[in-house]
């Protein structure tokens, strides 16, 4: 059957996911309903890492030198996830909803950050299926922080751990990374309509 503005009862904004009050139809020519179907996004994200300032790295707080230069706490990793939240629905990004102008977003817990952008995404129709971060970092070794991260990260999103995946690596010393004037993390999320 054909998905025509007719056959498609379904509000949506135009990104292919639900928005009540609006409708705006899918073209007529569209095989099938993209609103079922699962969407998949990735976010990344970069902070300078500073002496002295306190270091949070997937929701938690780890012992370090040295810590994120940012306007939030500088969760790097929670950042990269909710870009990847974001951009799965075509959201935009992280710094059109929490802009780093605002006195509201000052040092605020990137905790926080996560769970509004997750009732984003639980407005629009959608709960995350799966996750998969890569944070690079040359030093200290987060190996043993891991399962904690996964944990906090698993109760914001109301996931279970074990679809929460965090792998750590450094840069064998090369690049930015390599040199720990900073961390970079890399985020894959799948996203699936709730029916
Ligand atoms: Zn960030």
């Amino acid at each position: 059957m054909k998905n025509t503005a007719a056959t498609n009862t379904r509000a949506s904004n135009g990104n292919g996911f639900p928005v009540s009050g609006k409708t705006d139809p899918l073209p007529a020519n569209t095989a099938f309903c993209i609103d079922s179907l699962p969407r998949i996004g990735n976010g990344f994200d970069v902070h300078t890492l500073a002496p002295g300032l306190p270091f949070f790295l997937g929701g938690i707080r780890i012992k370090h030198s040295k810590g994120c230069v940012a306007h939030s706490d500088g969760d790097c990793l929670l950042h990269a996830l909710c870009d990847a939240m974001l951009g799965a629905l075509a959201l935009g990004d992280i710094g059109k909803h929490f802009p780093d102008t605002s006195d509201e977003y000052k040092g605020i817990d990137s905790k926080i950050l996560l769970k509004k952008t997750y009732q984003l995404i639980r407005k629009a129709g959608y709960r995350p299926g799966n996750v998969d971060c890569t944070v690079c970092l040359q030093a200290p070794k987060i190996s043993d922080k891991i399962a904690k991260m996964r944990e906090v990260i698993a109760g914001i999103l109301e996931m279970t751990p074990g679809t929460v995946s965090i792998k750590a690596t450094t840069t064998e010393r090369l690049g930015f990374v390599g040199r720990e004037e900073g961390v970079a993390t890399y985020a894959t999320v799948l996203l699936y309509p709730e029916v």
